[in-house]
């Protein structure tokens, strides 16, 4: 033999290299390797090693006219083309597989230690081979879902079919459980400014997946402003609709975790396979891909093999792409490929906007007083706001007693607190005289009046309530009294609260003289 099976292979390249583009020749063809040159009865054949099964099935699939050409112009009219597949361990190599162009090596490829057996597939000029994917058991596809398939736990019987290695997508249907939220849809989002353009581009992919240059499509933006919610809806409306047949959604932890699953289980194949094969590809806070190097490794040629097929990828991040740690350049870079749009925190009226809509969803009537009650006082997150009023939902339920502003006042309480400005000792006191008609420089003189003392003490009790100085500090903004003065006016007030109406009455007026001054 006068030439090397790197000469030939790389002439093969070649040809190969300016029949196809760029992009398909370094995913496909790049990583292949010749590994042997033989002479058989008379004609030459060449093996080439291929770092999955997957590859065999691609080749198979999209290339085998143009590699049949190819052989036959390098390597003669009887040239032959030998795939070599390595095949992790744990799979029935030969088990289930019939064809009479498949053979099965003797030897082990050294340095792959779980790999078995690696059965070569003849690809004889001018044959198709058998597909043996019509051997495959009805269960394969189904196999294939790895929250079902890579447990290999105790409960779930072995499935060994499911390894079969050339489970073609598209010959079996795979059935993908998508993972959606149905109550994520567009019908349940509120447009407004904070989150329009990341709406409009998600209404448009679920129309199209695939097909609109929002591809890859990422939406960025704080927690609780509706990430999550907005890239299921694309799921939920493509799956409805007949735009997609596979939709998987998935967190990146939730990839992480069967990525690491299928690498315990030695089903890497069987994981990128699966994952190849959906039409959109949901991945939620890919920021916690940061720093996981492998993970981010195979989700790049998920991600390759996705956008090529001109499959969706649409992903959630907590920030801008140029934010995020941890992640590798070519992938961030790939993020920003299509179109990238924030949310933002909603304003006023589209927070009302989601009250309402959540109120009649829920069948609850709450009046309008009391949604532009909590939109005025929950601002940032609209996980929160939905929060607070199912919290005072609950809280009307539990009681008998209707929603009003009372009972928002006192249900959302702590969680308003916060976001209250907060009044000063001085702004207190002075309520608080204004209220019980006292001067106000009394309570911080050494009098001892009784109703400067009720008044002095009433200011200490809110004093203590609602800001946060310490009692030491309290006692000096009222004449330089000691702490002990303060603990002494808190219990009191709370005694005379338990067992006098009327001093009870007056401390509730007072107490809602000071929310208004808090507003
Ligand atoms: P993120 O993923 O950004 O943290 P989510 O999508 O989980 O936020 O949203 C939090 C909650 O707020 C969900 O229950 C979601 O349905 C709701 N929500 C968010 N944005 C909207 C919106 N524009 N209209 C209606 N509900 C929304
Ligand atoms: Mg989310």
């Amino acid at each position: 033999m006068d030439r090397s099976r790197d000469d030939v292979w790389n002439e093969c390249l070649g040809i190969i290299r300016d029949n196809i583009s760029r992009q398909s020749f370094r995913t496909w063809f790049e990583p292949l390797r010749a590994v042997g040159l033989e002479e058989e009865d008379g004609a030459l054949k060449l093996t080439v090693q291929l770092p999955s099964r997957f590859y065999y099935e691609w080749l198979e699939e999209h290339y085998f006219a143009l590699l049949r050409k190819t052989i036959t112009k390098v390597l003669g009219p009887g040239g032959r083309l030998y795939y070599d597949i390595v095949i992790e361990r744990d799979e029935p190599a030969a088990g289930g597989r019939r064809g009479s162009s498949m053979e099965l090596p003797a030897r082990q490829p050294a340095n792959v230690p779980p790999a078995e057996r690696m059965p070569k597939v003849e690809l004889p000029d001018g044959v198709t081979p058998p597909r043996p994917s019509t051997d495959v058991p009805s269960d394969a596809g189904r196999a294939l879902d790895p929250t079902r398939g890579y447990d290999g736990g105790a409960a779930a019987p072995r499935r060994a079919p499911s390894a079969h290695p050339f489970a073609l997508p598209g010959v079996k249907p795979i059935e993908v459980d998508p993972h959606l939220n149905r109550s994520y849809t567009f019908e349940r989002f509120i447009e407004g400014d904070c989150n329009r353009l990341a709406r409009s581009a998600s209404w448009a992919i679920a129309q199209d997946p695939g097909g609109t240059s929002f591809n890859p499509f990422l939406i960025y933006g704080g927690v609780g402003l509706g990430k999550t919610h907005l890239i299921q809806a694309i799921g939920n409306y493509a799956l409805a609709n007949n735009h997609a047949k596979t939709v998987r959604y998935v967190s990146s932890e939730m990839f992480t975790a069967e990525f690491v699953q299928s690498i315990q289980s030695n089903r890497i194949a069987e994981f990128s396979q699966f994952y190849r094969g959906v039409d959109i590809l949901i991945i939620d806070d890919v920021q916690f891909f940061g720093g996981k190097e492998k993970t981010q490794e195979e989700f790049f040629h998920i991600f390759n093999e996705l956008h090529q097929q001109g499959k969706q990828l649409v992903l959630s991040a907590d920030r801008p792409p140029k934010d995020i740690v941890g992640i590798e350049e070519r992938l961030l870079s790939r993020f920003q490929w299509g179109l990238a749009a924030d949310v933002q925190p909603p304003d006023f009226e589209t927070r009302v906007a989601i009250l309402n809509r959540r109120a009649k969803d829920d069948g609850t009537k709450v009046k309008p007083e009391v949604i532009e009650y909590i939109a005025t006082h929950v601002k940032s997150n609209i996980r929160e706001l939905e929060g607070a009023l199912i919290r005072l939902q609950a809280h009307a339920a539990l009681t008998g007693r209707e929603i009003d502003q009372e009972l928002a006042r006192e249900v959302l309480k702590d969680l308003i607190k916060e976001a209250r400005p907060q009044l000063t000792i001085e702004a207190i006191q002075s309520v608080v005289c204004d209220y019980l008609g006292i001067p106000e420089d009394l309570v911080r003189a050494r009098t001892r009046k009784r109703e400067v003392v009720q008044a002095r003490q009433v200011a200490m009790y809110f004093s203590k309530e609602i800001t946060n100085h310490s009692l030491k500090t309290i006692g000096l903004h009222f004449g330089g009294r000691d702490h002990s003065t303060v603990i002494h006016a808190v219990r009191s007030v709370e005694d005379q609260v338990d067992t006098d109406p009327s001093f009870r009455e007056m401390v509730g007026n007072v107490q809602k003289k000071l929310e208004m001054h808090q507003r």
